[in-house]
């Protein structure tokens, strides 16, 4: 459903965060306290091969998921495949050269939230992404593979899966590892009834969220033949559809604009908005499907 339709709380979390546990600088306690401290809600610390449960630090205005961040495989460069897991309490070990589809599967059957973890950075082709199933989605913005190399960007990732009929949610996180600026640049933001575990996963399964590297998204529909979207002071906002179709509204030099509507052609099939601000942060909508 579409979450600026759905009743309930907006919950600010972190989903690809590394502690102490493997290669992150924080400990768990220091993670949360330092989320907590930015207006975080909720936290699922993704430390490599290894589940970080810390639920029991949970508070009611605070929830730790447990995850895990497990990679295997190579794609055709070489890279290994990186799947964030969230909501998850038994480790699985499998060899690291399992095929990716045989270790998603066994993932699968122990939590139904999986992403692929920074797309670009992986160097990860429409392919090789097109072949995988029960994940349910991609990061389309990760903040380390952005501060270290200038590779967290992967919206062209996400609409070409999109538009091959791949019905992929985006996820905007850190991967922080506490270092070159690479946490608090990315988080999605949960439409849920209650700050809860499994209220909390079944909207990010269900893509009742969206992402931001900075700016607010506060409204996002389509009526009939009608898009629209409402957010914080931005620069520009897109619709984005199937190949050429979309609509980009533009401030004038020097100002902002917090609302954009455009008429839809009919050949949309699927349809995704943007804001961009004056700093060069994004948030991104989750896709609505046209049919
Ligand atoms: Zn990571």
């Amino acid at each position: 459903m579409n979450p600026f339709d759905k009743p309930g709380q907006w919950y600010k979390g972190a989903v690809h965060v590394h502690t102490t546990h493997s290669d992150g600088k924080l400990t768990p306690p220091q993670s949360i306290e330092a989320h907590r401290a930015r207006g975080y809600h909720f936290l699922a610390i993704t430390d490599h091969r290894t589940i970080t449960d810390i639920s029991a630090l949970s508070t009611p205005d605070f929830l730790n998921i447990p995850s895990v961040e497990v990679n295997y495989d190579a794609n055709a460069l070489g890279q290994s495949y990186h799947v964030c897991v969230l909501g998850v309490r038994e480790m699985l070990r499998l060899p690291p050269q399992t095929p990716i589809q045989e270790a998603i599967d066994r993932w699968a059957e122990l939590s139904d939230v999986l992403f692929i973890a920074h797309t670009y950075w992986s160097g990860m082709i429409t392919p090789e992404l097109m072949a995988l199933d029960k994940l349910c989605g991609l990061e389309v913005f990760n903040t380390s593979s952005q501060t270290d190399l200038g590779k967290g960007l992967a919206a062209v990732h996400w609409d070409s899966v999109l538009a091959r009929g791949k019905w992929w949610w985006g996820f905007g996180v850190d991967d922080t590892h506490g270092i070159n600026d690479d946490a608090f640049g990315g988080w999605i933001v949960v439409k849920a009834a209650q700050l809860a575990e499994r209220p909390v996963l079944e909207a990010i399964r269900a893509g009742e969220f969206y992402s931001s590297s900075g700016p607010e998204i506060y409204d996002f529909r389509v009526d009939g033949r009608m898009a629209y979207m409402r957010c914080s002071p931005a620069k520009t906002i897109n619709f984005i559809g199937h190949t050429q179709w979309g609509f980009q509204r533009r401030a004038a030099p020097g100002e902002t604009i917090t609302e954009a509507e455009w008429r839809l052609t009919g050949n949309e099939r699927y349809l995704r908005a943007e804001c961009w601000d004056a700093d060069g942060h994004g948030a991104w909508t989750n896709p609505l499907f046209l049919g």
